[in-house]
């Protein structure tokens, strides 16, 4: 690894709001208004964050289909002395977002990375759960296929602490039946949707019960799991 020049910009690692545009720092509006270009998944998303802040900065688009491709790319631009701030379409980059491979390419290089902290749906989701939070497990998004989805939660069943979920609505009650079937019907959990918008939500049970909860309720929105320990209650 080197150890990087003077003369070479740096990479902004900007937390956006989950929900709440109040939520945006002001630090995360100070990065984005003094970058030179801004690095983003889409640039519709961010374009509409740009305009509520008043501001208009050139845009490239970073996501899955072309992060592996632009990485270098982007390296380069950082070693001619650009500033890029990156953010995802909402929460951390680089958490269940595009991000890590150019923050890894950047610190192979030497080139300077500045986290922007911010909103995050799994921490926040975590925090006010009322499930453990001394220790706990983050995994993602759980494989697309029901086996490997399967596989996991087997895996991690004796897991000590909580563990976090990302879910989209598409896919929300399969997800609750396989955690059911493979944890069984009495495994405590917390069902956080719309995380700090207007109909945000905590569904709090046994899987039997906010399965049940969650039928009644709306499937639409956005949604983080939080599954308790093995024995826990509220
Ligand atoms: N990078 C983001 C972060 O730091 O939270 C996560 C991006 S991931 C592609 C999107 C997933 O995060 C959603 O499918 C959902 O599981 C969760 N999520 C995002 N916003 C949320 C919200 N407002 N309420 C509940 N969950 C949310």
């Amino acid at each position: 690894m080197s150890a990087g020049e003077d003369s070479w910009g740096t990479l902004f690692l900007v937390a956006t709001p989950i929900g709440n545009l109040s939520d945006l720092s002001a630090r995360a509006r100070e990065a984005l208004s003094s970058c030179d270009s801004i690095v983003c998944e889409d640039t519709r998303v961010t374009g509409k964050l740009l305009d509520h802040l008043s501001l208009r900065k050139p845009m490239v688009s970073y996501r899955e289909e072309n992060e592996r491709k632009r990485t270098p790319e982007l390296a380069n631009d950082l070693q001619q002395g650009q500033a890029l701030a990156l953010v995802s379409d909402a929460g951390y980059p680089g958490i269940s977002d595009p991000g890590f491979r150019l923050v890894r390419e950047c610190r192979s290089r030497g080139i300077r990375v500045v986290p922007v902290p911010g909103p995050n749906a799994a921490i926040t989701a975590l925090a006010a759960s009322g499930l453990p939070t001394h220790q706990f497990l983050f995994l993602g998004f759980l494989p697309k296929k029901s086996a490997g989805a399967r596989k996991s939660l087997d895996h991690w069943r004796e897991f000590e602490g909580s563990i976090v979920l990302y879910e989209s609505r598409y896919r929300i009650e399969k997800t609750l039946a396989l955690i059911e079937e493979t944890l069984g019907p009495e495994r405590f959990l917390c069902l956080a949707r719309e995380l700090t918008k207007l109909h945000e939500s905590f569904l709090l049970g046994t899987v039997s019960e906010v399965r049940e909860l969650s039928r009644e309720g709306s499937s639409k929105g956005e949604f983080t799991l939080v599954i308790g320990p093995q024995g826990y209650v509220l």
